[in-house]
């Protein structure tokens, strides 16, 4: 059977030569005499592998040395408590911005250990901008400020960070991590869940500032404190050993395409390739109108009518273009193109839809 187009917005497409690695490496990885999946966690082999994918990252987001990689379980969502309980530990007050379903959800949970005020919200218009921040509503004495960088419903990315002076900026990428290159250095913490840009769904990487470790709440549960999983190299309790090592496979592509700038270039490419259409097509229309919020990883887009969004899906479906149905709370049609989808994919998305619009006018 051929491979379709996938655009799932997570878990997602994975590059085709990490695939055939992974598979070619299957049943007996190195000269282990077993697949990564048989591995003790403790043994040297698989160390070495941990050690690798940790190197990587470091590697391609050239993260500092005052930062800790931790490779945990429990997806972004567990962060949504994780990040709280780690770090009210002063004023027990967080600012959040709520761009999304994730952030809000975030904020809901923080809730639950200490005072959240949100500074700014695009709600009004179904979290279609990213909405404007004004300093002076942030409180200077906050445990964290909160985003989602990136928003994988609603298609829109901070395209500059808000001012937090000495906030810690804690910020969930799970939808754009090794998209692009970041200054890690700018954030007291990077979470994201591994499905969309970094491997099989089962891992969630944190960085995180090292001062930021060692004052959890005391009702903190073990396996929820940073302290416990910084301490013990990952390796507290078990850690999802094959996503780990799906993602260092992932990480050594993104290191032989030329690291995180190759990679930004063509995710440019592509996304202007679908909104350049987008943009100048009398059927379809990006649901992001503000250029500068349009994230280059998820784009959201609709017809005006629900039938012919509906017959699109359908007939993209059937040509090989696969999960392109919106959130429910968008509607409409969402192309998730994360790295690993090719530039080929959204040229044939985009030659398809011409045709579409040529079709049903
Ligand atoms: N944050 C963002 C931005 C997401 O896109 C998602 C999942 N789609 C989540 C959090 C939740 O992630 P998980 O399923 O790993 O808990």
């Amino acid at each position: 059977m051929n491979r379709v187009y996938n655009f799932s917005a997570g878990p997602s497409a994975l590059p085709l030569e990490v695939l055939e690695k992974a598979q070619a490496e299957l049943v007996c990885h190195g000269t282990s005499g077993m697949s990564v999946m048989e591995m003790s966690h403790r043994s040297a082999a698989y160390q070495a592998i941990i050690d690798e994918c940790e190197a990587s990252l470091r590697k391609l987001l050239a993260i500092p040395d005052n930062y800790k990689v931790l490779f945990l379980q429990g997806g972004a969502s567990s962060q949504f408590a994780m990040v709280p309980l780690n770090l009210f530990n002063k004023s027990k007050k967080a600012d959040c911005v709520l761009t999304g379903l994730w952030a809000k959800k975030f904020a809901k949970e923080a809730g639950r250990y200490g005072g959240v005020k949100i500074v700014g919200t695009s709600e009004d218009k179904t979290f279609s901008y990213i909405p404007k921040l004004n300093k002076a509503d942030f409180r200077p004495d906050a445990d964290f400020f909160h985003i989602t960088y990136n928003n994988t419903i609603y298609g829109t990315k901070f395209a500059k960070l808000p001012d937090v002076g000495d906030v810690p900026l804690i910020a969930d990428m799970s939808s754009s991590i090794l998209s692009e290159p970041v200054d890690v250095s700018k954030f007291g913490i990077i979470y994201a869940g591994a499905q969309k840009n970094m491997g099989p769904a089962g891992l969630t990487v944190v960085i995180i500032r090292e001062d930021l470790i060692g004052n959890a709440m005391d009702i903190t549960p073990t396996m929820f404190n940073y302290e416990t999983h910084s301490e013990n190299g990952s390796m507290f309790n078990t850690p999802p050993t094959f996503a780990i090592y799906i993602c260092s496979l992932v990480c050594k592509w993104l290191e032989d395409l030329g690291g995180l700038q190759a990679m930004k270039a063509i995710n440019e490419e592509k996304a202007a390739i679908l909104y350049n259409y987008l943009d100048s097509s009398e059927m379809f229309r990006a649901t992001v109108e503000n250029k500068e919020d349009r994230s280059l990883m998820n784009i959201p887009f609709v017809t005006d009518n629900d039938e012919l969004n509906a017959k699109f899906i359908k007939e993209a479906t059937a040509a090989g273009f696969v999960n392109l149905k919106g959130h429910r709370s968008v509607g409409g049609m969402r192309a998730s193109i994360y790295n690993a989808m090719p530039v080929e994919g959204v040229k044939a998305l985009v030659d398809f839809m011409k045709k579409f619009e040529t079709e049903n006018k």
